[in-house]
């Protein structure tokens, strides 16, 4: 009897931050093979007598290839075994999770989908940026480093200013990020934050301006690169604790008074 693929978010770090449907997975599975950003709090909820193999990079030795992954999960399921596939944040968001559904599925086995959430939420709850908000953002676009060019092909102006924009695996050259999201048609005053390491407790953000990016501090990876009004709304250094409230309005921010 062919066993079982699950394609499992473990979340964007915070332990906590995993669904039930995962844990419940985790504590079942009898393969677990897990990405490096999988953080050791969650590895230490794998069942003990599961077999754990890291199919991530580690210390900047190339990672197994996507194939070797796939090939992996589908042997382990002809074996009969229940075989939970860790990857960091959602599976389907920039994970190759499609790929490895179409490889299991080829195989004739059978595969469960447990989202996760993916490290845009988990750095918008972290630093409090409402991704979409009636007065700044009306959409919100994910897309990796590589794609950032294409943004201004993508959306008109319009829709520009009034969308979020998430920037996964921004690497550390942001002077290139800058000269696409400018030439994308992203004015410079728009502000924006470079994310590290969401929702641990290393967790720190740099908040500048689309114009002042290159500027940016290189934080330590895993980095994401948020643009647009709404990171206005990030927990601020700036926050009046005493007066319980924010020191400007959304108003202020549509007027472009910030
Ligand atoms: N499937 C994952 C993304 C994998 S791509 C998800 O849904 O989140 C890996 C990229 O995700 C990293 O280069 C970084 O841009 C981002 N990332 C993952 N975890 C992060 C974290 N805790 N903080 C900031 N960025 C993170």
């Amino acid at each position: 009897m062919k066993g079982k693929v699950y394609l499992v978010g473990a979340g964007p770090g915070d332990p906590e931050l995993l669904t039930l449907k995962a844990l419940k997975t985790l504590k079942s599975a009898d393969v677990v093979l897990h990405d490096e950003l999988v953080s050791a709090e969650i590895l230490a909820l794998i069942r003990s007598s599961a077999s754990v193999i890291s199919v991530g990079k580690r210390g900047g030795r190339p990672s197994i290839s996507q194939q070797e992954i796939n090939r992996l999960l589908v042997e382990y399921g002809l074996l009969g075994l229940n075989v939970a596939r860790l990857k960091g944040g959602d599976p389907f968001i920039f994970g190759r999770g499609g790929e490895e559904l179409e490889a299991v599925r080829q195989a004739g086995i059978e595969c469960e989908i447990v989202p996760g959430i993916t490290a845009a939420l988990g750095a918008a709850a972290s630093f409090q940026v409402p991704l979409t908000h009636r007065d700044a953002a009306s959409s919100l676009l994910l897309i990796t480093e590589h794609r950032a060019h294409e943004i201004g092909m993508q959306l008109s102006q319009a829709d520009l200013a009034n969308t979020t924009v998430v920037i996964y695996m921004p690497g550390q050259n942001y002077s290139r990020i800058q000269k696409e999201l400018i030439s994308s048609g992203i004015t410079s005053g728009t502000p924006c934050a470079v994310v590290s390491q969401a929702t641990t407790p290393y967790e720190q953000t740099h908040q500048t301006t689309v114009g002042e990016l290159h500027r940016s501090p290189e934080l330590p990876a895993p980095t994401l690169l948020v643009t647009g009004y709404v990171v206005r709304f990030a927990k601020p250094a700036n926050f009046s604790y005493a007066l319980g409230m924010p020191l400007y309005k959304p108003a202020d921010i549509r007027e472009g008074a910030l």
